[in-house]
């Protein structure tokens, strides 16, 4: 705990986008507003090429910002022809590139064709066992395609993020070891299957995150756009589900966060 923190807790926002419009013009008044909130770390995403230099630059910036680094698969459709090798580069250029992703598919929506996407996920996933970086997963209504892809790579370890998917589908990722990241959905009154998808995943397995600029958790949901502060509102809902302190559940979470991602 940092001297002087106004929470008695320490929680990690695992997963913010301090790149993306509406946090980007504000970085160090949301930085501060999140250590005064006792988010005393936080991992921005970069989900494009473009975006990645912005990412590395803010993990420059704030101490209590890292990196992670990966096509989205909104975007695998976009990307160059070489994009591994500047991807590879930006991953490697310094220590404050903790993770590879966001990555992985989504068929909900507009986004790339499913084969695109599978391309593009597997080369990350190659990537990062070539680079011993764990995996920021990015998996929308295409569970069962990303477990069979995943299964091939016994020995990567990742965090299936804002996770928004079943019990069923909870368990089938726990059984391969991953994390579940849980968001502001979970404070959401139409998300009962994620409630239950928390309070079945083991201690060990459970982390913490916004997305934000998206998903404000309640109470702040369509009043304020989200932002790494807002973890607790997160934490106070899993915290409950879970029937523990939220101070437990915050030295569980910050205690995962760093075994995963070495923060
Ligand atoms: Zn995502
Ligand atoms: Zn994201």
């Amino acid at each position: 705990m940092g001297a002087g923190a106004q929470s008695e807790r320490m929680l990690i926002d695992t997963h913010c986008h301090l790149t993306y419009a509406g946090l980007l013009e504000d970085q160090p008044a949301v930085v501060h507003r999140a250590v005064q909130a006792g988010v005393a770390r936080m991992i921005t995403v970069g989900t494009h090429p473009a975006d990645h230099p912005l990412a590395l630059r803010t993990a420059e910036t704030f101490p209590e910002v890292f990196a992670a680094l990966g096509i989205h698969p909104h975007h695998a459709a976009e990307v160059a022809a070489d994009y591994r090798t500047p991807l590879r580069a930006a991953l490697t250029a310094q220590r404050r590139v903790v993770a590879i992703g966001e990555c992985g598919l989504d068929y909900h929506g507009h986004s790339a064709a499913a084969e695109v996407q599978k391309e593009v996920w597997l080369a990350q996933l190659q990537l990062a066992e070539t680079l011993g970086k764990p995996v920021i997963l990015h998996v929308r209504e295409a569970h069962a395609d990303a477990l069979a892809m995943w299964r091939d790579f016994p020995h990567l370890r990742g965090v299936v993020h804002c996770f928004s998917g079943t019990p069923q589908e909870a368990s089938r990722w726990i059984e391969c070891g991953a994390y579940l990241g849980f968001t502001g959905i979970i404070t959401y009154k139409n998300a009962p299957e994620v409630r239950a998808a928390c309070r079945l995943t083991p201690e060990n397995r459970l982390l913490l995150e916004t997305d934000a600029p998206y998903l404000s958790p309640q109470p702040v949901r369509k009043i304020k756009i989200n932002e790494p502060a807002f973890v607790t509102h997160v934490a106070n809902q899993v915290a409950l589900e879970r029937g523990i302190t939220p101070e437990r559940l915050g030295e569980i979470t910050t205690r995962n966060a760093a075994e995963l991602f070495g923060i």
